[in-house]
């Protein structure tokens, strides 16, 4: 105890002398692509946090970590928290793919990506769905075929988050079509700048276009870059789920972010729209609006709650399991809730698209709203959370 509180405030100065101005309070963060450039503060604070081994804290020393324990993380999250420093490289390598090679990769694969990861060198992206197979992964029809040192990959994949600034795609293709549809699948990774790879931006309906179809043509992944055995690519695919869940969920070190229940009046739902609702003593005058915002309120709470106590049962636990789907069911579909009840808050206001009868933030709030479908679809559908957790949580027949 005596050791963390001085990890505390070694941490805590350090962080105070060295985090820039210019990367505290809301803004970009890092994304370890290489074809995307950032302000100067933002890479200097990604390049220090790396040399610390801060960028993916918990990693071992060699593969470009700290070596933390998740006690020291957490405090390393708080002490973040406490100045507002934001996050000094976040992408699917550093969340997802990273913590999946630790645990199958070869240690040729782990020294090669896991260090460029860690120092922020390359992006990547998730090359999971197809036109064909969302909720139905297993169902993906790209083909990958051995050749030498290499596979030949074609199909098509979608939905590819980030698509257009990565640099590697780690991608489920099938190996052997001729098995039951689990059985043939395998896990690969593949450079995206190469021409057999053409990705083509998807526009939302939020005005952005985060993601992209990407055409595997005669595309290469080396040999040396399966990962796992050749076939056996699913159940590694599914660990990579429950990272990905893990992490949308609120799941892990993380945790430490949110505050505890009863500390602080957190306003969350209300703080956009309170403006615009009439407010006497300190309520919101409607009484309907009040109750539904103190709902959302108090289911946010238990959730907070409940995320820090599965936190800190987990502390021993090598990998997440199935039950990260009912955090991903329930902090997305509490993520949407929130965004719905802020519009509702806003009335009218809570309609803008674009023009000068609407402010900036009036805009923002329609475009998270619209955004916020997503939320309860990416990483898996609600519908398919339910499914997981009912069949693999609670032992409930097929
Ligand atoms: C913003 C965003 C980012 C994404 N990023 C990526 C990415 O980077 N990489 C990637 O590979 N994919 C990505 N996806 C794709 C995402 O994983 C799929 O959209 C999702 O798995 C659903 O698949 P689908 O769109 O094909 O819908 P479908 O599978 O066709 O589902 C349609 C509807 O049917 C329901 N349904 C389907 N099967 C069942 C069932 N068995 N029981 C009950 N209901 C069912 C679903 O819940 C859904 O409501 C992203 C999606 C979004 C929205």
């Amino acid at each position: 105890m005596a050791d963390l509180q001085a990890f505390r405030e070694e941490t805590k100065s350090w962080l105070a002398e060295n985090c820039p101005k210019g990367a505290r309070g809301p803004g970009e963060v890092h994304t370890g692509s290489t074809k995307v450039t950032v302000s100067a503060d933002t890479q200097a604070w990604m390049e220090m946090m790396a040399e610390k081994g801060w960028t993916v804290p918990m990693w071992e020393k060699e593969y470009g970590g700290a070596g933390l324990s998740i006690a020291q993380t957490q405090v390393l999250f708080e002490e973040m928290s406490a100045i507002d420093a934001r996050p000094p490289l976040v992408n699917m390598g550093t969340r997802m793919l990273g913590p999946t090679l630790l645990e199958f990769g070869t240690e040729d694969q782990k020294k090669r990506h896991l260090n460029l990861i860690a120092r922020g060198g390359a992006a990547w992206c998730q090359g999971y769905s197809e036109p064909g197979a969302g909720s139905d992964l297993a169902g993906l029809n790209t083909r990958a075929v051995a050749s030498g040192d290499e596979f030949i990959i074609n199909g098509q994949k979608i939905w590819t988050s980030g698509a257009q600034n990565a640099d590697w795609m780690f991608c489920l293709v099938r190996t052997d079509p001729d098995v039951p549809k689990h059985q043939g699948i395998s896990f690969v990774l593949l450079p995206m700048d190469q021409p057999g790879v053409t990705v083509r931006p998807i526009s939302l309906i939020s005005g952005s276009s985060p993601f992209c179809e990407t055409f595997l043509d005669n595309a290469v992944a080396e040999r040396r870059d399966l990962v796992g055995q050749l076939n056996e690519g699913w159940s590694i695919g599914k660990r990579l789920l429950q990272h990905e869940r893990s992490g949308q969920g609120g799941l892990g070190p993380s945790a430490a972010r949110s505050r505890p229940v009863g500390v602080s009046v957190d306003l969350g739902v209300a703080e956009v729209g309170l403006s615009y609702v009439g407010v006497t003593d300190g309520k919101i005058s409607d009484p309907a609006l009040r109750d539904e915002v103190v709902q959302w309120k108090m289911q946010d709470a238990a959730f907070k709650a409940t995320q820090r106590r599965a936190g800190a049962e987990s502390q021993n636990a090598k990998a997440p399991g199935e039950a990260t789907s009912i955090f991903k069911l329930v902090g997305s579909t509490l993520a949407q809730d929130k965004q719905e009840l802020i519009v509702k808050l806003m009335g009218n206001s809570g309609t803008g698209w674009e023009g000068a009868a609407f402010s900036k933030d009036e805009i923002g709030a329609t475009r998270s709203w619209l955004a916020s479908k997503a939320v309860t679809i990416y990483g898996g559908t609600n519908e398919v959370q339910a499914n997981i957790i009912a069949k693999r949580v609670l032992g409930l027949p097929d």
